[in-house]
């Protein structure tokens, strides 16, 4: 109609007085408006030029509206929270451990206010910032000394480095692990400028493989927990007992990664049995190393723990400087080692033991009952069915071990050519939700398994938004 008239896009200065942008400067600030707008404009103007936009299409309004969109994108942080319902409890790629809540005000008070974080309060003087734990830790797993460093990874890092650079580490083939993300131990005895001397076999190690490569080069002896693979059949490893007494006999020092770390006896819930962090120095490991976020249940971190001496020297590597925690860990640390003081109450208090210890009718339940809510927000095409699951510990505990669980499992009722794509389709709409929900495909369904389903308000609330392309 008004093809005489050429289109113009509104003005800058125009838009930016516009009562539609007021409340959008209000918000994200003016530069970020303009900025904004601009890109906007720019993006327009071929459209606007040849014709192809309408006048409702450039009115103050709806350009407004695209640009509080894009703020809105832009201001969304990264970091989002997602439902885990992939059945694997402590997932390294999710984040590990959940923070109990002791844990959480620990770290608020830790991030609001100064602190005695190197601040020997009774004397006055300097202090140090592992003495903020070494009671505890001492308390709970019977060692003399700890220091505490950013995870695992960096701890067996600086243990080997400290105890044994430019020396040889004697390890059995069988616990040559690599543990996902890289961590491999050849590499970091490598990096920690230890000389790998490896003994025995993948399957069998026997002690007279340790005594045979022992000589004035070798620096210590390691153990490796093979948390994540199992071997079995025709096997044979050295108790920690024998091995330690064969490096005490040498004058070698007994190293152990532990991984995950339990500090209690897990099989008094129920759960598959893992070596304890106090069985191991009773054992005689002279240094026992494990992660804060895995079985430990706390925030991510390494422990180094063990004989005084060694820590000492450990301390004194100027690695540990470059490897240290910083306040807030620290202070969700103490505070999650607190609670295993009352071990009758843990499987409450610390999330990651309550979410383990789950009973599998209780989460059958729960799948019963929201099973029909999901199956009319599906539709007809989703055959929707509560049904038994089997989860994972996950972070490379107890590799075999399943924990019986119970999911929402999801079958596409469509030909078997179309199947893979309507599967991928329903879990990128779980995934694109406000909270996305991950699952996980498996057998042409796609599950939730909802032993991780603490909030569900939340899960439910937002159903609604579900929009799965056909
Ligand atoms: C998990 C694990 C590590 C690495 O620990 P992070 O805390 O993830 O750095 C090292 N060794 C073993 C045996 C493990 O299980």
């Amino acid at each position: 109609m008004s093809s005489s008239v050429a289109l113009r896009l509104p003005s800058i200065d125009g838009l930016l007085r516009h009562p539609a942008c007021a409340p959008l400067a209000e918000r994200y600030g003016r530069d970020s408006l303009l900025t904004g707008l601009r890109q906007l404009l720019d993006e327009l103007r071929p459209g606007v030029l040849n014709g192809h936009l309408s006048a409702v299409e450039i009115g103050a309004e709806v350009l407004a509206g695209r640009v509080g969109e894009r703020l809105a994108q832009q201001q969304r942080s990264q970091v989002r929270r997602v439902f885990n319902l992939t059945g694997t409890v402590l997932h390294t790629n999710l984040g590990r451990a959940l923070l109990p809540d002791e844990a959480i005000e620990a770290v608020q008070m830790a991030a609001r206010y100064p602190l005695n974080l190197e601040f020997d309060l009774a004397s006055g003087k300097r202090g140090d910032r592992d003495d903020l734990i070494e009671g505890l830790i001492r308390e709970l797993t019977g060692a003399e000394a700890v220091t505490v460093v950013n995870n695992n990874a960096a701890a067996v890092l600086l243990t080997l480095n400290s105890l044994g650079a430019r020396k040889e580490g004697i390890i059995s083939r069988g616990e040559l692990i690599e543990i996902g993300g890289a961590f491999r131990i050849p590499d970091i005895m490598a990096r920690a400028g230890v000389r790998l001397h490896e003994v025995g076999t993948t399957n069998r190690t026997h002690a007279r493989d340790y005594e045979a490569a022992i000589s004035p080069r070798s620096g210590l002896i390691m153990r490796v927990h093979a948390s994540n693979y199992s071997i079995e059949g025709f096997t044979a490893r050295v108790p920690t007992a024998e091995l330690a007494e064969l490096a005490h006999r040498h004058g070698l020092p007994l190293l152990e990664d532990l991984g995950s770390g339990s500090l209690l006896d897990l099989t008094r819930w129920g759960l598959p049995a893992e070596p304890t962090v106090r069985q191991a120095l009773l054992d005689g490991a002279d240094i026992v190393t494990f992660s804060g976020d895995k079985l430990l249940g706390g925030p991510q971190a390494g422990l180094i723990v063990g004989r005084k001496e060694l820590i000492a020297k450990i301390k004194k590597n100027p690695l540990k400087r470059a490897l240290r925690v910083d306040k807030l860990t620290l202070a969700a640390l103490e505070a999650v080692l607190g609670l295993y003081r009352d071990p009758d109450r843990l499987a409450e208090r610390l999330p990651s033991l309550r979410l383990l210890t789950r009973p599998q009718a209780d989460i059958f339940a729960q799948a019963s009952r929201l099973q029909p809510m999901l199956a009319q927000v599906l539709g007809e095409i989703w055959q929707v069915s509560a049904v038994e699951a089997l989860g994972m510990i996950g972070s490379g505990s107890q590799p075999v071990a399943r924990l019986p669980s119970a999911a929402l499992c999801m079958r596409p009722q469509v030909s078997k050519r179309l199947r893979g794509r309507c599967l991928l389709n329903l879990e990128a709409a779980l995934r694109a939700l406000p909270i996305p929900v991950l699952g996980r495909i498996d057998d042409d369904a796609l599950w939730l398994d909802l032993r991780q389903l603490d909030d569900e308000p939340a899960w439910l609330g937002q159903l609604p938004h579900l929009q799965v392309d056909p």
